[in-house]
């Protein structure tokens, strides 16, 4: 079970690249994805790719992200450019347990990296949370998320070139 912890989103400005974030746990392999600031947007936006697209991810806003690290007794890893190497730190994570990955969108409070069981980086350079959490992913469950069937109302069957889309969503 993989859990994704957005932290700092701020309405309005962070819409896209938060929308990104998640669009991204679902697709690389993670369960959830919990936003710290309510917004009711996001939710309906994700649910929507979720009920046409398939799967089993869960969208919730509003977290109290206090409580949910708190309370969190498997493993916390932090995105952070100033972590340790990627390749290294990701092998030394029990996956026998839960993952919560916390990523950041403004200045990360100096707790979460108290907190974290892993401060990971990925490359020590500033980039973005969606190819941070896209790479942790890929490593994480060594590519294999590309083996995930989704069942969803809208398929789309790989070309080399055009579109081929299954739409079964009118079907029945
Ligand atoms: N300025 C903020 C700070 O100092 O905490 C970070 C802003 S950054 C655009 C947003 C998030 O992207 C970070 O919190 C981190 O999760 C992720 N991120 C950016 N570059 C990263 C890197 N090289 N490795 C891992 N995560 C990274």
């Amino acid at each position: 079970m993989i859990t994704v912890l957005r932290i700092g989103h701020r309405i309005g400005r962070d819409k896209r690249i938060t929308t990104h974030v998640a669009l991204v746990a679902r697709a690389f392999g993670a369960n959830k994805i919990l936003i710290d600031s309510k917004d009711d947007l996001i939710e309906k936006n994700i649910s929507s790719i979720c009920k046409r697209f398939g799967g089993d991810f869960e969208v919730q806003t509003g977290v109290n992200r206090k409580k949910i690290i708190r309370e969190w007794k498997d493993v916390i890893v932090h995105l952070t450019m100033y972590g340790e190497n990627l390749d290294e730190s990701v092998n030394l994570i029990d996956k026998k347990k839960d993952l919560l990955i916390i990523i950041g969108a403004e200045k990360v409070p100096q707790d979460i990296y108290e907190i974290a069981d892993f401060n990971i980086s990925v490359g020590n350079q500033p980039h973005s949370e969606v190819s941070a959490l896209a790479l942790l992913l890929d490593r994480y469950n060594e590519g294999k998320w590309q083996e995930k069937k989704f069942n969803g109302k809208i398929e789309i069957v790989p070309r080399k070139k055009g579109k081929k889309v299954i739409n079964k969503e009118h079907v029945g």
